[in-house]
């Protein structure tokens, strides 16, 4: 094939020959920091396929039990996988986990009691928690409970405030959650090294405290997790990065036996706790998808460093910057006008293999203060590993941008918002 035959395959598909030419080009540049990333994903490989291996994976964990789901062998194997990934001493894995969120509530209210306190170090969790807290008043929150929550803001230039973390620190405080990825927000995305120092300082308090991480976002982008670090828990979504864009539902919890157990208990029932949960037909997405899971993420990565290459150079507010390193695969751009946001969803959807022929358009979302525009062709429904944007129609006009199954579709999606915002007008010259 040659540079031309490639060429006129994405104007087949609605690129011009300008807008190629200068993906080329802002791609020649990323060549040494994606074969990083290729060794990253080379790396993981190997950790995933040898837990794989070491846990005996066989045929007969690829289907399902049915009713209580005893002696689920697959089950059952594949907890054992992920703690051997995490390296952590159990895991719970399940499709009765129905997202991040839950993954995250389940940790939470099975390992805090009436009358502990809550820490967060890191500054205000993603938006779902707080109802799940009680930071906002909500039905059943922790705060109903009698829990109660303390909160310690990043500094400025997003550091640990250490001095208000130690005072924030008392006989209550029972558990730390500290989120890895920024998500939404536009606080810095942490290092596993830097969750691993806030650990250790916190131990070196109150060595008891268990310390747990919302690791959405951040799975497989660097070759160590915040297990790794002495983490209690490391908490997320099977429709993120270990699912591998295969696993159609599922949330994970890893973390120490205790810890894991609680949550089981509350999963289920006391008494039964991992004993239950039939899989029904799926682990084979569930293994299936944590085996790609490290090649995609590293697809969602490249995707992510691409447009924040393409969109800087063009003049545009990009987070995290071009050239920063990586700690999660959420993308922001910023366009400073509503057209921007809309010409950018209407790319990314065009490129998708399912519903490419739709035009999203924005919308009063539920639990939001301005509407939404989101743009996802994705084959499970509301995936985020899968490519996908979305941005609320409000100042300063931001769209978060996130995954792609394999990197030729991140390219092609980053291309096509692209041709999106030139044909729009609201880029005219590219250079
Ligand atoms: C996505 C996400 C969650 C919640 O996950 P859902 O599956 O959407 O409920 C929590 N924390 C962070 C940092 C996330 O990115």
């Amino acid at each position: 094939m040659t540079d031309l035959q490639l060429q006129q395959q994405y104007a087949s598909l609605g690129i011009s020959e300008a807008v190629f030419n200068y993906g080329e080009s802002i791609l020649a540049s990323l060549k040494d920091r994606f074969d990083l990333i290729d060794r990253t994903a080379e790396f993981n490989q190997m950790k995933v396929l040898k837990a794989m291996q070491e846990s005996k994976v066989r045929e007969a964990c690829l289907t399902g039990t049915t009713g209580y789901g005893y002696n689920d062998i697959g089950r059952d194997t594949l907890e054992e996988v992920y703690a051997k990934i995490f390296h952590t001493e159990d895991a719970l894995v399940r499709p009765q986990i129905t997202c991040g969120t839950h993954a995250l509530a389940l940790a939470l209210m099975s390992n805090l009691r009436p009358g502990d306190e809550l820490l967060s170090p890191v500054g205000k969790p993603y938006d779902t928690l707080e109802e799940v807290i009680g930071i906002r008043p909500s039905r059943g929150s922790l705060a109903e409970y009698g829990v109660t929550y303390a909160q310690v803001d990043l500094k400025p230039d997003g550091s640990f405030d250490y001095e208000g973390i130690r005072n924030a620190i008392n006989s209550k405080t029972k558990l730390v959650t500290i989120q890895r990825s920024k998500g939404y927000a536009t606080r810095p995305t942490l290092s596993v090294e830097q969750i691993g120092e806030l650990i250790a300082f916190i131990k070196g308090i109150k060595p008891d405290v268990i310390c747990m991480v919302d690791n959405c976002y951040g799975e497989f982008v660097e070759t160590i997790e915040p297990s790794d670090l002495r983490a209690d828990m490391v908490v997320g979504s099977l429709i993120k990065n270990p699912g591998g864009g295969l696993a159609p539902i599922g949330g994970y919890i890893c973390g120490t036996k205790e810890c894991v157990e609680n949550a089981a208990y509350r999963l289920t029932s006391p008494g039964l706790g991992k004993e239950v949960g039939a899989s029904l037909g799926i682990l084979q997405s569930f293994y299936q998808g944590l085996f790609l899971s490290p090649t995609v993420t590293a697809s969602a990565l490249k995707g992510a460093i691409f447009a924040a290459n393409i969109y800087e150079k063009l003049g545009f507010s990009v987070f995290p910057a071009a050239n920063a390193p990586r700690y999660d695969i959420i993308q922001a751009v910023t366009f400073g006008k509503p057209e921007g946001v809309i010409a950018f969803c209407e790319g990314i959807q065009a490129a998708a293999p399912v519903d490419s022929f739709v035009t999203p358009e924005p919308w009063d979302m539920p639990g939001y203060d301005a509407p939404v525009i989101m743009a996802a062709g994705a084959f499970v429904s509301g995936s985020s590993i899968e490519l996908s944007a979305d941005g609320p129609m409000k100042p300063p006009y931001t769209v978060f941008f996130q995954g792609g199954l394999t990197w030729p579709h991140a390219k092609f999606g980053i291309l096509k918002s692209l041709q999106a915002l030139m044909d729009a007008g609201l880029i005219t010259e590219l250079s």
